[in-house]
């Protein structure tokens, strides 16, 4: 099978049978062979009746469906379980993200090897303040973070070889970083393609502000988890030891000139404050480290390592 398509929804029953119509139309222009995964995300609405009465019209089309609503990242990760397709192409349910992209992608990751290939927005009709602007940010520390050059780390239009997808894990809201996650799991090969952006046609978006807190904090987790997740003492211990090390110069240069040009008492010098804080947090990360330390080493996969390839088994 060629193609692989997830498409990952909640509330989305306006827009199904046109997007399927859609990727079906390209399909067989290109004369690819593939499967359509619809994974219904707890819809209140008539998603799934809508999915099963259209994988009855066409076997192509098959759905997964949460019994509540998980998010996108978890429907996400369902599909990615599922998919048999040599290249794998997540796409919004909203008609945001045009099929007639699905061809270049397509070659993109086949003939140009790329392990994945990112749409970018170039131009946004979005609203300009609830998303442009903040938007803009948040690709702009990601960036930072994790190295990678994208231009839009979030667009739901992507494409990865199959390989990809069956060695990395999304969930929470993960799906904002999955080049990151790519990457760190070996995949450095991540191109990008300006894609046509459309108006949401029908249906309301379905994530608020607080995409932008959830979105760092999960930033955060993944890189915590990426590097330190089995090694945590390197981080806490590090920044432990360093913390204990300055509050105890601190007192340690308090105490001597106490006794020996017996200057005033010294709680009454403010550095004397900052020697215990750092003595106390330092002590504290320490055992944090130590803690996490005893946790990684008694995780069943704590020696589950992803393996590329072997030879003459
Ligand atoms: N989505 C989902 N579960 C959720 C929220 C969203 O599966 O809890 C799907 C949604 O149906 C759509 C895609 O994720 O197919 C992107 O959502 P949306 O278009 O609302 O995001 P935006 O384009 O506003 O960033
Ligand atoms: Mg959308």
């Amino acid at each position: 099978m060629d193609i692989s398509v997830i498409i990952p929804l909640y509330n989305e029953e306006e827009s199904l049978p046109e997007l399927f119509a859609w990727i079906e139309k390209v399909m067989k222009e290109n004369h690819y062979t593939y499967e359509i995964i619809a994974v219904n995300d707890g819809s209140r609405d008539n998603s799934w009746d809508v999915i099963k009465r259209e994988s009855e019209r066409n076997p192509h089309i098959k759905g997964i469906s949460f019994q509540r609503n998980y998010g996108k990242s978890p429907a996400l990760n369902v599909g990615f379980d599922a998919a048999q397709g040599d290249v794998v192409i997540t796409m919004d349910a909203d008609l945001q993200d045009s099929p007639d992209e699905i061809p270049g992608l397509y070659k993109m990751i086949k003939e140009e090897g790329y392990h994945l290939v990112s749409g970018w927005k170039q131009k946004r009709l979005d609203p300009v303040f609830s998303k442009n602007i903040p938007s803009k940010f948040f690709n702009g520390v990601t960036r930072k973070v994790s190295g990678i050059q994208l231009n839009d780390f979030n667009c739901g239009l992507k494409a990865y070889q199959k390989k990809v997808i069956k060695s990395i894990e999304v969930y929470g809201e993960m799906h904002r970083y999955i080049p990151v996650i790519a990457k760190w799991a070996g995949f450095e090969k991540i191109g990008e393609k300006a894609v046509k952006h459309q108006e949401r046609k029908y249906g309301v978006t379905k994530f608020g502000w607080n995409r932008f807190v959830n979105g760092f904090l999960d930033l955060m987790s993944i890189v915590f988890i990426t590097k330190f997740a089995r090694r945590p003492m390197h981080l806490f211990g590090l920044w432990g030891t360093g913390s204990f090390l300055i509050g105890f110069m601190i007192l340690l240069y308090l105490s001597i000139s106490k006794i020996f040009f017996s200057q005033l008492g010294i709680a009454s010098r403010p550095i004397f404050y900052f020697g215990i804080l750092a003595i106390i947090i330092g002590a504290q990360m320490f055992l944090t480290g130590f803690l996490a330390e005893l946790v990684s080493r008694s995780a069943p996969e704590r020696n589950d390592y992803k393996i590329g390839e072997r030879v003459g088994w």
